[in-house]
């Protein structure tokens, strides 16, 4: 919606906000003598869609009206109830976060960041914006640095500690989203979600699963026991878990507005709590150096999408301080590079040359995004997702072997690509998995595709007192000390600058329409899930859902790669590993990535698709069921 419509409708967001939340119309706010209507909108005057159903749970659902997916049953159904009421899809979009918020504390939430690419269908354009956590006014690229040895502070003490609190971006990007895009207030939006953690949601077991894995760590922190560990305990799985004051929290954001956080008493708890952690007796942690001045600098920003072309389709991305969409559209080109240079496409090579062509891609971008992507000034963005960039860095590709040995070095973005030229080699930073993505497509074509996150599952261990949300650890994803010997790093800490990050939402358009939006969580894994889904759907012949299943294979650039078991522990694991590939058990849980995505059929139909197993199965759904 333009920004002239959204403006002029500011009763009507009353309206459509209090039909969201079941609100009977005699209880809005009106002006004297006003009734309430619903004001005439380009996008809602098409059509009332009617009362939302409740859908199941499901990892693909086909139909009409809009659908959403996410990891999360409730938080798609919020995002389902929104569009069947009218709103559009960047308002079902902050409606669905702020669910996940609820149903996904320890991945998502208020005390966090995050990245939305959106497709404007009247304007027919993709942009993005950044609500990127920044650090505080007082960073320096030593701030995590021993000053006694100059060595890097060990990384899980930082981790649970005031000093890896950036200031939260996520509501600055809610409010912006709804202005910019919406069509309800952000007091409609957050409505659902404050309802939801007031009246609570059923545990299942992954929400069981992070909070026991999580358990000595939240012990550390009374506020967190005591909101997250009822009773000393995990919950259990099939009890209904309320959080009343992160319903506080909720409430506080949506009739005070974003101020109350950026400039008001949540700021001042925000602030307060993160600078010095209430611990539990004998435990003590670092605390951090927001102000109450960098909450107020805090701006989400408008950004152009990073894009690129494969097979045909315009692939948009996230731009800096996200190396998701340069490294994704890296991805993408050296497959297309590895075509032309073995003359054998994606499609018609077996599992275990596919999987190595993949390696290779991911290696090779992974080193190129290490050593030039950052939230610094002069990313040769345009170089480092030009084909002529990937079809240098193909040179270090051999069809019958891994390049070895690892780490593959970062190329040289200078514009002339008639060399094999590389940089010296460097170490590779690390990054834990967390996160969320959720994507919604609209009747009226508009597309959202968000990821926001926490960092870390469970973020830093450190509840806001009184308001229920966990504070984010996102400073741990800058690099504590230098990774790229005499190179500059382009991720070191420094004053309000953003961490760099991995999240990858895309949208694909065919034709200048929307054809397919998707995004995962898990830390770096990000970009290899993405691109995997991408690349399995586009190439492999997959169905999307079945795209999304398929094994997941993580390398970047490390001393192994990551691998699910059914390719670890079976024949194509083996084949793998005859070719020099290294690799190792995907971690605890011993899965990769957790993927939702929407692709647009013909005749308004939409097919939303999610996981069918990993974190417990997603949640696909679709506002009228085919
Ligand atoms: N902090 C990570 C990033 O921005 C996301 C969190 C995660 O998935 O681990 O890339």
């Amino acid at each position: 919606m333009s920004r002239l419509s959204a403006r002029t409708t500011t009763r009507s967001r009353w309206v459509l906000g209090a039909l969201v939340v079941g609100l009977p119309l005699s209880l809005l706010p009106t002006t004297a003598g006003a009734q309430p209507t619903v004001a005439p909108s380009p996008q809602r005057d098409r059509g009332w869609h009617g009362q939302p159903t409740t859908l199941p749970k499901a990892p693909v659902m086909v139909g009409s009206g809009g659908a959403v997916s996410s990891v999360d049953r409730d938080a798609s159904q919020v995002g389902i109830d929104v569009l069947a009421r009218g709103g559009n899809a960047a308002d079902a979009a902050v409606a669905t976060a702020a669910a996940l918020g609820v149903t996904e504390p320890y991945s998502a939430g208020i005390g966090g960041g995050g990245f939305l690419v959106y497709y404007d269908a009247r304007s027919k354009k993709v942009s993005t914006i950044d609500g990127r956590e920044t650090a505080p006014a007082t960073f320096t690229d030593k701030t995590f640095t021993d000053p006694a040895t100059g060595n890097a502070l060990d990384f899980p003490t930082v981790v649970s500690s005031g000093l890896s609190v950036g200031v939260p971006g996520t509501p600055a990007l809610w409010a912006k989203a709804l202005r910019d895009h919406g069509t309800l207030s952000l007091n409609a939006a957050l409505k659902p979600a404050e309802r939801l953690a007031a009246q609570g949601f059923v545990v299942d077991q992954t929400f069981r699963d992070q909070t026991a894995q999580n358990a000595d760590r939240f012990r550390k922190f009374p506020e967190t026991q005591r909101v997250f560990l009822p009773g000393n305990q995990p919950p259990v799985v099939g009890s209904v878990f309320r959080n009343p004051d992160m319903a506080k929290a909720y409430r506080a954001l949506r009739t005070r507005g974003t101020d109350v956080l950026y400039r008001g008493r949540l700021g001042e708890a925000i602030v307060r709590e993160s600078n010095a952690p209430h611990t539990a007796p004998g435990v003590s942690v670092m605390g951090g150096q927001l102000t109450l001045r960098d909450l107020a600098s805090y701006r989400a920003l408008t950004k152009a999408p990073i894009h690129s072309q494969y097979k045909g389709f315009d692939v948009y991305g996230m731009p800096v301080p996200s190396s998701g969409g340069i490294a994704v559209a890296e991805i993408l080109n050296l497959m297309t590079a590895y075509e032309q240079r073995t003359g054998v496409t994606t499609r018609d090579v077996d599992q275990v040359q596919y999987l190595h062509r993949f390696s290779e891609a991911s290696a090779t971008a992974f080193a190129d995004r290490n050593r030039y992507v950052g939230d610094v000034p002069g990313v040769p963005v345009g170089e480092l997702t030009s084909t002529g960039f990937a079809g240098e860095r193909a040179c270090l590709f051999d069809p019958a072997k891994a390049y070895s040995p690892r780490p593959i070095p970062p190329g040289v973005p200078d514009g002339s690509y008639t060399s094999c030229a590389t940089a010296p080699v460097s170490a590779q930073p690390s990054e834990g998995q967390s996160t969320t993505h959720l994507t919604v497509a609209d009747r009226w074509g508009n597309v959202a595709s968000y990821t926001l996150t926490i960092e870390q599952t469970g973020g830093s261990g450190i509840t806001v007192p009184g308001y229920g949300f966990l504070l984010n650890n996102e400073l741990t994803d800058f690099n504590f000390a230098p990774t790229q010997g005499d190179a500059p790093d382009p991720n070191l800490p420094g004053p309000g600058k953003r961490p760099r990050s991995s999240m990858s939402p895309t949208i694909l358009l065919q034709d200048g329409k929307p054809f397919l939006a998707v995004g995962s969580p898990g830390g770096a894994t990000i970009i290899t899930s993405v691109s995997q889904t991408i690349l399995g759907y586009l190439d492999r012949g997959l169905p999307l859902v079945d795209a999304i299943a398929a094994p997941r294979l993580s390398s970047r650039n490390g001393s192994t790669e990551g691998a699910e078991p059914a390719i670890l522990d079976g024949p194509t694991g083996a084949a793998l590993t005859a070719l020099g590939h290294k690799l190792a058990s995907a971690g605890t849980p011993n899965e990769i990535g957790a993927v939702t995505a929407i692709r647009s059929l013909d005749g308004g139909l939409f097919e939303a698709a999610a996981e069918t197993v990993r974190r417990g199965g997603g949640s696909a759904m679709v506002v009228h069921p085919r």
